[in-house]
């Protein structure tokens, strides 16, 4: 017998909702372990684990104008080239939460990178991006970390403190272009 968990749908903003224009606010550090907040971390892994192509979300993508993003484990699986592992490891492995990010270095070296958004269906374009950046933020247990990432991790860093300051990708990005899922095609 398959036992199911039942999670309810999050809803993902799309662009034209004034939420993701807004600066987002800073998350007081005394109250990231309140119910409040942990519930809007819950709400935001759900729904980023509800789009089969997102590596990344952030608050305001769930109507939450908090200074909140969450990387996907699938990074770490794409990254680290781990899509052999069983289900049961998969479950294992975590989605990073990233609460007051601060961009604190970029690479001088940039490129254009191609790039689309949960928020943004379903228009993807390039845009020129640092190809490596650092980030200091706190955890959902209000520790304070640093974090390095190149590549796809440093897109997302660039992307997701971009949505926490009222910007698309679609206001940098050349060559848009609409790519709509095989799904949606028929
Ligand atoms: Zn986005």
């Amino acid at each position: 017998m398959v036992k199911r968990k039942i999670e309810k749908e999050i809803k993902i903003v799309q662009k034209g909702d004034t939420v993701l224009r807004e600066q987002a606010q800073v998350v007081p550090l005394a109250e990231i372990k309140t119910a409040k907040i942990q519930k809007i971390i819950a709400n935001m892994k759900t729904a980023l684990k509800s789009q089969l192509d997102g590596v990344a979300i952030a608050a305001p993508q769930i109507g939450v104008p908090l200074r909140i993003f969450i990387v996907s484990r699938r990074v770490e699986i794409i990254t680290k080239g781990l899509e052999n592992l069983s289900a049961e490891e998969t479950d294992k492995l975590i989605d990073p939460v990233y609460i007051n990010p601060e961009i604190k270095k970029v690479s001088r070296l940039k490129k254009q990178l191609d790039e689309g958004c949960l928020s943004v269906r379903y228009l993807y374009g390039q845009v020129e991006r640092a190809e490596k950046a650092t980030v200091t933020a706190y955890d959902e247990n209000g520790k304070k970390f640093t974090k390095g990432g190149s590549g796809l991790l440093a897109q997302i860093f660039q992307h997701e403190t971009d949505h926490l300051n009222g910007i698309l990708f679609i206001d940098k990005a050349k060559n848009i272009k609409e790519v709509l899922p095989e799904v949606a095609k028929s």
